[in-house]
């Protein structure tokens, strides 16, 4: 396996299982139409249980992932806090470049639409091949019908375990979550300890499963287009085709717009001298797909080709690498909007604020991993009412998004640690900034 893996990378794979996909779904749906009953066979016997099987093996770790990432996310801001200053100008920057780079996200769907452009009548053969529709479509009408103050009562879970296994409850066991969190960086550090190392350990086992599941990714990304190719045929790629253009095109906005200036206004230096400081994180970003991978040369570029105080940095990197994902946020903020249109679910603004709040959280909450962000897109759509089967749709080129994205989320953390490091100034005690 080990080998095999070796001579051609998992990525290659699962591309070629989207274009195979691609290719015998959407010949199939052309030459025999798309309720042909062979195809059809074909497609319930075989291609959807394959795709589900690989999208449950994801979504079975969602709940433990979420618990222990944002937990531990929240409790090392919660120790942040303390750090004083430096912690609390770090957490402001992060939701102030999160919150703008959902909005860019969000504003950018809602403009180019790219998931409209799907008929009725597909969309109905679309939405009857996802038993979840139904089901789904039912809560987010009873969301709609709910007041505020009872939208604000149900997101204190009185029972987070029996909230979790809810479809629309997953926001309350966040929030859960979230106290859980900031609750433990309160407590006495010997007390915190087991927990966190417990938790430690849920997550690195979670990230082991999704690693399972991705081996099985090829063939389960081969089966989800499958399925979708025959029964939209060339519809799908073209909304397929604008929704991947339109993340590539808003996340360089959010880098060379956004970024250069903060890098100018706060943190007062040249911003094309500082991506050239950065570039070898950014292409290390770009080709590992993963912020944690890529903390070790954040690490090293921003001591020697920045000359940011390593105290500042490399606290401010070390959190950023798991609790500060822009790229990300601007992502999910955009695939979640893209599969409601793709689906036909219209999102009121109210939804659509759910969804940036929920995206923030989610850059907080997303493991510095390739593909992260999977596992949390799958509870926003869950929560505003889209099948979370829907993933598939996009699993197959994320590859390219998630390099692009991670490239964002790196430079969001070393653009803060500048900012950070000026707002400082020299006069900062070291011992303010290290734990
Ligand atoms: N790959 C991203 C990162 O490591 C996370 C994601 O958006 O999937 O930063």
């Amino acid at each position: 396996m080990t080998t095999e893996r070796r001579r051609m990378p998992l990525h290659t794979k699962i591309f070629i299982g989207l274009l195979l996909g691609a290719i015998a779904g959407g010949v199939c749906q052309a030459v025999m139409g798309p309720d042909d009953p062979r195809l059809k066979f074909f497609r319930e016997t075989f291609a959807q249980p394959v795709g589900t099987i690989f999208l449950n093996m994801i979504f079975m770790v969602v709940l433990p992932l979420l618990f222990s990432a944002l937990v531990l996310g929240v409790a090392e801001i919660g120790d942040a806090r303390k750090l004083g200053r430096v912690g609390a100008r770090a957490l402001l920057m992060t939701v102030i470049l999160s919150g703008i780079a959902v909005v860019l996200g969000l504003a950018a769907v809602n403009l180019v639409k790219p998931g409209d452009g799907i008929s009725t009548a597909d969309r109905e053969r679309l939405m009857a091949s996802y038993q979840t529709a139904d089901a789904t479509k039912k809560v987010e009408d009873a969301q709609k019908a709910k007041g505020v103050a009872d939208t604000l009562v149900g997101l204190i879970p009185k029972n987070p375990i029996s909230a979790a296994i809810e479809p629309d409850g997953i926001l309350p066991f966040m929030v859960f979550a979230l106290i859980f969190g900031i609750a433990l960086g309160g407590i006495a550090p010997e007390k915190a300890l087991p927990v966190k190392a417990f938790l430690e350990g849920v997550f690195a086992v979670t990230l082991r499963i999704i690693d399972f599941a991705m081996r099985f990714a090829p063939i389960g990304v081969f089966g989800l287009i499958f399925t979708t190719a025959s029964l939209l045929g060339v519809s799908a790629f073209v909304a397929l085709g604008k929704y991947a253009g339109l993340v590539l095109v808003t996340l360089a906005i959010h880098l060379f717009v956004t970024y250069p200036l903060a890098i100018r206004w706060i943190a007062k230096r040249n911003p094309i001298d500082f991506f050239r400081s950065i570039r070898s994180v950014m292409l290390t970003a770009f080709a590992t797909a993963s912020s944690n991978a890529t903390l070790p040369a954040a690490l090293k570029s921003a001591d020697e080709d920045l000359g940011l105080p390593r105290d500042i940095s490399n606290f401010v990197l070390t959190v950023g690498a798991t609790a500060n994902q822009n790229g990300t946020a601007l992502f999910e903020g955009i695939t979640v909007l893209f599969l409601a249109q793709f689906f036909g679910i219209p999102l009121s603004l109210g939804a659509q604020a759910i969804v940036m709040g929920m995206a923030i959280l989610a850059g907080i909450g997303t493991a510095g991993v390739p593909g992260g962000s999977w596992p949390m897109i799958a509870i926003i759509l869950i929560q505003v009412g889209v099948p979370a089967e829907a993933i598939g749709i996009c699993l197959g080129i994320d590859r390219i998004l998630d390099m692009s994205r991670t490239v964002l989320n790196v430079t969001g953390d070393i653009t803060i640690a500048t900012c950070v490091a000026q707002m400082e100034g020299e006069g900062m005690e070291p011992a303010a900034a290290m734990s």
